[in-house]
């Protein structure tokens, strides 16, 4: 893993049959069961989190009419090069072109202005999980860089600008949740710089991981849109006194292969995937050791007292009782990241006890079958998987006061240094690497050595 990290990433997604990228499109990849799984872990979990706070469940069309995409011009300029159009239907060229939604803004937000009349229809919050097209022309990357995107997003509208910046600060929390909590990947959440920016947004949140290759994975985005998108649409309402008023709005969205792509690789080793216990739909495979025929009842008989128990506990098990040899079955477990692989031997049975072991550490433990409270050891794996993906990601962020020291860094992960906003200044910064986000302090050009500010730069996927 560490000596080619992408060879190692290849390996993962087709050996545990997670995606597959053979389909005859490019960039367009299959997802099999065993990636779709934890994918639908995630979309679940965020869906709950974004329903609890109010937003609706929604599926809008994918076609979206070119003169509604056309609307909002910064918009369109960004997206332009990257849309798929549809242009025949049957033999006969269509009315109007149609494109294949890049981003739903278009195609929700004339919606939008339907329902809103006064200011007691709003706020909408929405929130589909669904697929859009970019016919991204940069190489395309399993999970990484794909031209159906798999993603959720949401869509709101306001009637002030203070509920739309709460809102921000909600939807940051509860994606924060999904990516580190969950997911256990941590992040830095980094302002885009205004060119790097959502198309005819405010500003945009970006939140960025940190692979093993020291390239960042921005796997979600959140956009201030101010009323850019409310002004073309036309999405307003009177308020109270009867004045006419346009909504305030936020859309947002992390994308659910990137995500997945950040779970492999962040917590992945030298044996495989980890598993975060919460995103395995195997949590625990148990594993019968049987080597005489004499021995196969009583472990058998066993092995199901050990299923009623993890049943009985709301865990997700398979029993491993195929006719491979113990060591290709752990082989196997261990690749797929499941998180505890519980064995059940002779001798195991005589003590009334299985052999746990943790994925995470290779920990082994015999424990009584009736103190085994997996539950309790899936919360300190989930922990341990993450704080030791926080040491990680902490030794990766450095501050640079050369251009040598920022080419240096820039390979391992997040590097600070300090420019002075002018164009040509910027030349030399970005040959090396991409500027995330531009920060408040101040600090010494490192390229001219004037005053300016001090900007975190990475190289990026
Ligand atoms: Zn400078």
């Amino acid at each position: 893993m560490e000596e080619d990290f992408g060879e190692w990433y290849r390996r993962m997604l087709s050996e545990n049959m997670l995606v597959d990228d053979r389909y005859d499109v490019k960039g367009m990849l299959v997802y099999r069961g065993a990636g779709m799984r934890i994918i639908k872990q995630m979309s679940r979990y965020l869906e709950d989190l974004l329903e609890e706070d109010g937003h609706e469940p929604t599926l809008f069309p994918l076609l979206i009419p070119e003169t509604l995409l056309d609307m909002e011009k910064e918009h369109i300029a960004g997206f332009e090069d990257e849309v798929y159009w549809v242009t025949h239907a049957g033999g006969n060229p269509v009315e109007r072109r149609l494109a294949l939604r890049p981003t739903s803004e278009t195609c929700m937000y004339p919606m939008f202005a339907l329902w809103t009349r006064t200011f007691a229809d709003l706020p909408i919050k929405v929130h589909q999980t669904t697929t859009v097209y970019r016919n991204d022309t940069k190489q395309t990357r399993p999970l990484i860089r794909t031209r159906e995107i798999l993603w959720n997003e949401g869509h709101t509208a306001f009637a002030t600008r203070e509920e739309a910046l709460q809102n921000i600060e909600t939807i940051t929390r509860i994606y924060t949740e999904l990516i580190t909590g969950l997911c256990c990947v941590p992040v830095q959440v980094n302002r885009r710089p205004d060119w790097d920016k959502f198309p005819g947004a405010e500003y945009t949140i970006a939140f960025d991981a940190i692979m093993p290759d020291g390239k960042t994975l921005q796997v979600a985005t959140i956009h201030n849109l101010g009323q850019h998108f409310s002004n073309v649409f036309k999405i307003q309402f009177d308020d109270e006194g009867g004045n006419k008023k346009l909504a305030w709005q936020t859309s947002y969205g992390p994308g659910f292969g990137r995500l997945l792509a950040s779970v492999v690789s962040v917590h992945g080793d030298g044996k495989g995937m980890v598993l975060p216990p919460r995103l395995a739909s195997v949590q625990a495979v148990i594993i019968p050791i049987v080597f005489k025929d004499a021995d196969k009842g009583k472990v058998t008989d066993y092995v199901q007292k050990v299923v009623e128990k993890l049943k009985s506990s709301g865990i997700s098990y398979k029993v491993d009782d195929g006719d491979d040899r113990p060591g290709a079955k752990y082989y196997k477990w261990e690749l797929r990241g499941v998180p505890v692989r519980l064995e059940v031997g002779p001798r195991d049975v005589e003590k009334d006890a299985v052999m746990v072991v943790r994925r995470d550490t290779g920990e082994k433990q015999s424990v009584k079958l009736k103190d085994l409270d997996l539950q309790k050891t899936f919360k300190g794996m989930e922990e341990n998987i993450r704080s030791k993906a926080r040491e990680n990601f902490d030794s990766r962020i450095f501050t640079a006061d050369t251009l040598a020291d920022l080419e240096e860094n820039l390979g391992e992960g997040i590097v600070t240094v300090s420019w002075c906003e002018k164009n040509e200044c910027a030349k030399p910064l970005e040959e090396k690497g991409t500027i995330l986000s531009i920060l408040d302090d101040e600090g010494e050009c490192i390229v001219c050595g004037k005053k300016g500010k001090q900007v975190r730069m990475a190289k990026t996927y």
